[in-house]
Formats: structure tokens, C-alpha cells, sequence
């Protein structure tokens, strides 16, 4: 029997949570149940100067709303714990130790001025400041330029140090990445960097290597902006783990904007979200909406994402999490660059709303209307309004214009759109519609019609030319579904009650 599939979402809480994040969210999570596996969340913090208050919690809240939730994380708990680095700093000093000690790694003593100097000095006329590579480490003050007694001396005077790899020169680093296939890369051109850093701190580089082995990850699915770091990580599995142990990769495309990889800016400029929720940025109080702040259903995000690089090989878009689990594969995770349009994620969630149910808008429903200051205390009519108009939604707000007439008699009539047509045979119609109603012995959309097209041919008037002053009458202007439908779910006092008031203002 195989490994058992264990794949981790790995964040820094470092602020909102990105579309991009949590697509490599879904996959994972696609991935882990499509096998029968376990999807972890491991809380990536080992970088203090880039911790944000409240940032967790922030993500495991999106976890939650996406309905993405984690068999084992700081939260769930599970046996590979803690799932926080910086709870788990003691342990990847010795890892650190035993890299110098087999020669993958050293002790470098530089200050701040030296590493200055060594970008300012080494090639004056290059814009770039060189790395500390193996080009530059000898001229440096580290374990490979000093004796071993001034290092001894140094570490037990505890003197400032970080502890980084030892690339080598001239070798080929590879692996096979599941969307990519086979990835190589010149060790020569990777610079030595910090596995342990001068506050005792691992860097990430060293902490995804020994925590996804003592984690036993089976898969590591990350953004493709990792690839450039997979080189240093390969060569930490082959010296602390053996090759034969590391997980299988893969590196998920960019998601693009207008300009290229989509950006927080992105979405103030062009007025679409880039986060799942909305964060308040704790330092400047800077508001970014979300997804779900702009109306958006969570089966329609996440159906979105899933098709933001990935398809089933067919011609479907409408994916429940059910159908993607069984469907997603890895193999068809595209490699290039995937392109988000707004519009396309609009109709997404138009698609959701229409397939949801009525009962499940209920609430919120109730609560935008609320917002409103319209207060719903009868939940029948709740619901048929709802499934009356909810096909007309894009995004949840939608349903405040679309239902609140229903509870609320139109402020105002637009009755510019009536008065160039309006005259004494329309008033009248009117007036002998209203007692018509009052006699109807039921009050159903279709016998309200029956009624209303039969006055109108008696009276010798097209139904066409009243169905607009009807619609002004009940709604207070042009939009809304089935003017009949509308009248039923008013009711019979109600849609009098509309009639009597227009016909006042049109005169
Ligand atoms: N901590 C990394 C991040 O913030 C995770 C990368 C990985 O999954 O290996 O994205």
C-alpha cells in the first residue's frame, strides 16, 4: 500500500486571504478527499517582522465560509501538532546543526554592514545587488572562512549568526512537478540562503522541508511563485530525508488580472474583489471587500476557482464541491497563467442562485432587507417572493431592489414613463379593474390575467399599453417578474390599495 495522501495548506498570516490562496485551498482540499486523505493547515509564522494581528483567525474564517475545513490544524487540533512554526521553533535548530555539521551548510557571522557593503562593493555599475552565493562566501565572515576555533569562539561568546545552505556549484537540481513534469535548475545560480536565522528562527526554506517530512505530507501543492525556491528545497530533502521521502509536487499557475498577476490594486481599480472576505488591514484600518461582502454565494467561488486553471476535459461550468471532488485531477491543472474576468464570476453566482433553494436565502434575505429598514414578519411571503425573483439576482444585494416593493409600497412612481400615454379610457380601465379584483372569488396570477385581458378587449384597449402603467402602479417603475405573479403575492387589499393611489397621481 502506498503512503497515505496528507496535503497542507500552508499560509503566512500575513493579511487577506488571496483568490489565488484559496484556490491552492480548494485543490488541496479536492485533492485530499478525492484520495480519502487528510488536509492539513499548517500556520507558517516564522517570520515575526511579517506576523499581522488577527490574520489567522482571518483565514480559518474564509476556511469556514468556503466550506473548506481542515481535518488538522491550530484549530482542529490532530497527532502532528503543533500546527503553528513559531510553537515549533526548538525544533529545527538541530536539522539546522546537522546540515554544518555534514558540510550542506555554515555559520555566517556578517553584520548588517558587511552584507551592505558586499552588495554596494562587489559590482559597483550592477543595479542589482549581487547574492551570497558561492561566488561571494569565501570572502565573507562565516564557518567557511574562519578557523574552527574562531568559530567555536564566536558561537560560545553567542555572537550573532545565521545558519545558511551551502549550494553547490554545478549541479542539477530536478524534480517531476504533477502539472509541469520533469523541472531542473542549476544549483549555481541559487544563492546560499538563510535556513536559520539569527532570532533562532528557521526560514521558511527549512521549516516546509522538516515539517512537511514530520508532518508525512504525501503532496505539496503550492503557487508557482515557490518555484524558484524548489531547488533549495530539494537539495534539504536530499541531505536530511533521502529523495525517496519528499512529497510529490506540483505549482499551480498565477491567476492574472487586467495587468498581468492579479493585485489587491487590481481590485480597487476595477471594482472587483481579490479576497474571500473582507479585511481591515489592523495597522492602517485600510478596508479591502470580499467576495462574500459583494454577494457572492460560496458554491459559486469556489466553483469559479475551480475552473480558474483546471477543467474536467468537458463542456460543463457548474460544478458542486461533490462533482469537483470526484472529477478534480491534477493532471489537468494547467500550467499557464489563468485569466480572471469578473463577468464570467458574476454569472457563476447567478448560476448558484438560481439552483439554490428558496429556504436557503431565507435569512439573508430577511437581514438585507433589514439593512433597509424593511422589516419581514411573514415567512410564506418571504419565500414566494424569493422564488419569484431570485432568478433575476446576481449577487445577493440584488434581491433588496428586486423584493422590497413587495413589502414596502413604491416612495415614488416613475410616472414619466406613463403620462405621454396616459388618458381618460386607461383611468377607466383602471377604475372597473379594481372592482373586478374586489369580486374575484380567488386571487391567482393566471385568473388575474384572464381578468385583466378580458376587460381590456371589452374596452376595446390593448393589454400591451396597461401592463406598463399596471407594473409603475404595483413596483414604482420598470423592472420586476410577472406583473400577475407580482399582484397574486400582494394580495387583494394590497394591489387595490396600489391602483388607488396611482390613479390619484396620474390624474
Ligand atoms: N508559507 C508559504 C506561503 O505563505 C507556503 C508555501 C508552501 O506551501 O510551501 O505561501
Amino acid at each position: 500500500m502506498g503512503k497515505k495522501v496528507r496535503v497542507r495548506f500552508a499560509p503566512s498570516p500575513t493579511g487577506g486571504l488571496h483568490l489565488g490562496g484559496v484556490r491552492t485551498v480548494l485543490y488541496n482540499y479536492l485533492f485530499a478527499k478525492k484520495q480519502g486523505g487528510d488536509f492539513i493547515v499548517r500556520i507558517e509564522d516564522t517570520d515575526q517582522s511579517r506576523f499581522v494581528e488577527g490574520a489567522e483567525e482571518y483565514i480559518f474564517d474564509c476556511l469556514k465560509w468556503c466550506g473548506l475545513e481542515p481535518d488538522e490544524s491550530v484549530q482542529q487540533g490532530g497527532n502532528y501538532g503543533p500546527y503553528r512554526q513559531s510553537e515549533r521553533k526548538e525544533l529545527y535548530r538541530p536539522y539546522a546543526e546537522q546540515l554544518v555539521k555534514e558540510g550542506h551548510a555554515y555559520y555566517a557571522f556578517d553584520t548588517p554592514e558587511d552584507l551592505e557593503k558586499m552588495r554596494h562593493e562587489s559590482i559597483p555599475d550592477q543595479p542589482h545587488s549581487p547574492q551570497y552565493d558561492h561566488t561571494i562566501r569565501m570572502k565573507m565572515r562565516n564557518s567557511l572562512t574562519l578557523s574552527a576555533g574562531e568559530t567555536e569562539k564566536l558561537l560560545a561568546e553567542g555572537a550573532n549568526h545565521v545558519i545558511r545552505i551551502k549550494m553547490p556549484v554545478n549541479e542539477t537540481a530536478s524534480f517531476i512537478d504533477m502539472i509541469r513534469g520533469e523541472v531542473r535548475f542549476d544549483t549555481s545560480l541559487v544563492d546560499d540562503k538563510v535556513l536559520l536565522k539569527a532570532d533562532g528562527m528557521p526560514t521558511y526554506h527549512l521549516a516546509v522541508v522538516v515539517d512537511d517530512y514530520l508532518m508525512k505530507i504525501s503532496h505539496a501543492f503550492r503557487g508557482e511563485e515557490w518555484l524558484p525556491s524548489a531547488p533549495v528545497h530539494i537539495l534539504l530533502w536530499k541531505y536530511l530525508f533521502g529523495l525517496d521521502q519528499m512529497p510529490q509536487w506540483a505549482h499551480f499557475p498565477l491567476i492574472l488580472g487586467p495587468n498581468g498577476k492579479l493585485s489587491k490594486r487590481d481590485g480597487a481599480k476595477y471594482g472587483f474583489p481579490v479576497f474571500a472576505m473582507s479585511w481591515t488591514d489592523p495597522k492602517t484600518q485600510e478596508r479591502t471587500e470580499g467576495f462574500q461582502e459583494k454577494g457572492f454565494l460560496p458554491e459559486a467561488l469556489i466553483n469559479l476557482l475551480a475552473l480558474l486553471g483546471w477543467n474536467d476535459g468537458t463542456e460543463q461550468e457548474i460544478f458542486t464541491i461533490k462533482e469537483l471532488i470526484d472529477k478534480f485531477s491534477m493532471e489537468r491543472v494547467h500550467s499557464a497563467g489563468a485569466k480572471f474576468d469578473y463577468e464570467k464570476a458574476k454569472w457563476f453566482n447567478h448560476e448558484w442562485i438560481k439552483r439554490s433553494t428558496v429556504h436557503s436565502f431565507q435569512s439573508t434575505v430577511k437581514t438585507l432587507l433589514a439593512q433597509n429598514n424593511i422589516t419581514v414578519s411573514d415567512d410564506v411571503m418571504l419565500d414566494k417572493v424569493i422564488g419569484l425573483v431570485k432568478d433575476r439576482c446576481t449577487l445577493l444585494p440584488d434581491f433588496v431592489q428586486q423584493s422590497s416593493f413587495f413589502f414596502k409600497s413604491p416612495e415614488t412612481l416613475d410616472v414619466d414613463a406613463v403620462k405621454p400615454k396616459w388618458n381618460e379610457a386607461k383611468k377607466l380601465f383602471f377604475a372597473e379593474l379594481i372592482r373586478n379584483y374586489e369580486l374575484s372569488p380567488d386571487w391567482l396570477a393566471q385568473s388575474l390575467e384572464t381578468n385583466f385581458k378580458e376587460i381590456a378587449a371589452v374596452n376595446d384597449l390593448k393589454p400591451g399599453e396597461l401592463m406598463l402603467p399596471f407594473r409603475i402602479m404595483l413596483v414604482g417603475s420598470k423592472f420586476g417578474p410577472g406583473v400577475f405573479e407580482i399582484a397574486e403575492i400582494l394580495g387583494k387589499e394590497e394591489t387595490g390599495k396600489r391602483i388607488h393611489t396611482a390613479l390619484k397621481i396620474f390624474g
